[in-house]
């Protein structure tokens, strides 16, 4: 059966041209990813055209990012309601390219994941490891400890209101993807430390994932989709892997 979720990252890619012509080529192949929920996220620039765009269609606004504050004085700051005021249903939150870079720690990751569910919008938890962390074998222990953070920060009456994107760092943008023993593993003992805590949630992968390997890692028991980077850039790629998910 086909229920499994797509999210497309464009991360800071894309052109009004591109909103154009990569959602004319979505919309006019929906047989190709019938079942499958997609998600595509623009730059904030470009949601209200992608929003003009998708309107009607199958295919749901989703944002790559969210502030932690409701409003106010925040210069360059975009809010949850502003979002979700142009029919965004998803935000992407705490990428590692975020918390790498934008010093985005896990105090902050949880507040974004508050805002996101105040006004109905579906976070998407961003986890993983480092290539370090992962040749000493911590990646389940690093992978844990973010998501149970989140956990505990939000409160249990929202536990059950996420989606997890597993996002091994050393996979994204590499070419390599994490291999389905990997995969299955981390994401199998995710599960299991979830149904201690009575919690049940879509565990989503990313890294590297194309049309080539969209089959196989979303075939895993244990994966309800994929996040994709690069591959989501261009309409006729990512329809093919859209229709090998
Ligand atoms: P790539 O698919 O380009 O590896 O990026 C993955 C990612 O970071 C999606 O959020």
């Amino acid at each position: 059966v086909k229920s499994k979720i797509v999210i497309g990252n464009w991360k800071m890619n894309g052109s009004a041209e591109l909103v154009e012509s990569f959602t004319r080529t979505m919309l006019d192949n929906q047989a190709a990813y019938a079942g499958i929920r997609v998600v595509l996220c623009p730059p904030f620039t470009l949601l209200q055209a992608m929003a003009d765009a998708l309107e009607g269609g199958p295919i749901l606004l989703g944002a790559q990012n969210v502030s932690e504050f409701e409003q106010g004085a925040h210069t360059g700051e975009i809010s949850a309601p502003m979002l979700a005021s142009m029919g965004t249903k998803m935000v992407i939150i705490g990428h590692s390219e975020r918390r790498a870079s934008r010093g985005e720690n896990d105090r902050i990751i949880a507040a974004k994941v508050k805002q996101a569910l105040s006004v109905g919008m579906l976070p998407v938890l961003c986890v993983g490891e480092t290539a370090e962390e992962k040749a000493r074998g911590d990646s389940g222990a690093v992978v844990w400890q973010q998501l149970s953070v989140v956990l505990h920060a939000i409160g249990s009456e929202l536990f059950g209101q996420l989606i997890v994107a597993y996002e091994p760092i050393w996979a994204i943008g590499s070419g390599s993807t994490a291999s389905t023993d990997d995969i299955l593993t981390i994401t199998t003992a995710i599960h299991a430390k979830l149904a201690q805590l009575g919690i049940q949630l879509p565990l989503l992968y990313g890294g590297s994932v194309n049309a080539g390997n969209a089959a196989q890692i979303s075939s895993l028991p244990t994966i309800s989709g994929l996040l994709v980077g690069g591959a989501s850039l261009q309409a006729g790629q990512f329809l093919l892997l859209c229709s090998n998910t």
